[in-house]
């Protein structure tokens, strides 16, 4: 692309602060203009939704729109780097937007400090371009699964305890995939469903790491541009595994359940 072209695209001043993404045959100033106009809804602004926002917002995604009903506590700021010492008491979604800002002015920041019904979810799903849920407990990732299934919208999905995180990315705007309800089950009350499920639990009760937490958030937050930019394969119907004490990747492939209550066409 000639200068003048990509200034057509971009100002100076852009064209500077994602020079070293620009450079990138795969996002050049098209893939950069494209990142600008995104919307990206974050669920979460705990120890994966803090690098989750802020390297979106640093990449230049246009608007965030972060979800939390919470407000900073000490407790957090462990592995929540979004939010800083000085932020103790504030909402979470205010304290963000503060971070996320001073990280990138260019970037529009929607915030809403609540839990959202999921009627409100999947209203706020469709206005989105890729939805990445950082939240913490079963309940609210069941709920976020339905909604993005509902309104089409890829979701991409991380949880972190201990010292290991997985990652998936479940492409409700592509027929035929996995979601997040075939891999748990929310109806599986079974000893060994229950098993599964009860080794990710919040990690308010069990404890996490505060680097692995960086580590899957930082995943997602690449899966999140990849599909923004249609870059590369994303992890579709795939979950990928870290186990931080040995450092070692494993990757499983996930199938749709056709009984599935969420996606099953049985
Ligand atoms: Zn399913």
């Amino acid at each position: 692309m000639t200068t003048a072209a990509a200034k057509a695209l971009l100002n100076d001043e852009q064209l500077l602060r994602y020079s070293r993404q620009i450079f990138l045959p795969e996002i050049d100033v098209e893939g950069q203009q494209r990142l600008l106009r995104s919307k990206v809804m974050v669920l979460g602004l705990g120890g994966l939704g803090s690098p989750i926002s802020m390297y979106l917002a640093s990449s230049g995604v246009g608007q965030l729109v972060v979800v939390d009903p919470d407000q900073v506590e000490l407790s957090n700021l462990q592995r929540q780097i979004v939010h800083s010492s000085d932020a103790l008491g504030m909402e979470k979604v205010a304290s963000a937007k503060r971070t996320l800002n001073g990280l990138n002015p260019d970037v529009d920041i929607v915030t809403h400090n609540r839990r959202l019904s999921e009627a409100e979810l999947i209203e706020a799903a469709r206005g989105a371009d890729v939805v990445v849920d950082g939240t913490d407990n079963f309940d609210a990732r069941f709920t976020i699964n339905r909604a993005c299934h509902a309104a089409g919208k890829p979701l991409v999905s991380g949880a972190v305890v201990r010292m290991e995180g997985q990652v998936s990315v479940y492409r409700f705007d592509q027929p035929g995939g996995p979601c997040y309800n075939c891999l748990y089950p929310e109806s599986n009350t079974a000893p060994a469903g229950q098993g599964e499920r009860s080794s990710w639990q919040n990690c308010s009760e069990t404890g996490v790491l505060a680097s692995v937490a960086g580590i899957i958030g930082c995943i997602q937050a690449t899966e999140v541009v990849k599909l923004l930019l249609g870059i590369g394969e994303v992890l579709s119907g795939r979950l990928l595994l870290l186990d931080a004490r040995t450092m070692e990747w494993n990757t499983v492939g996930l199938r749709k359940d056709p009984q599935c209550s969420v996606c099953g066409t049985e």
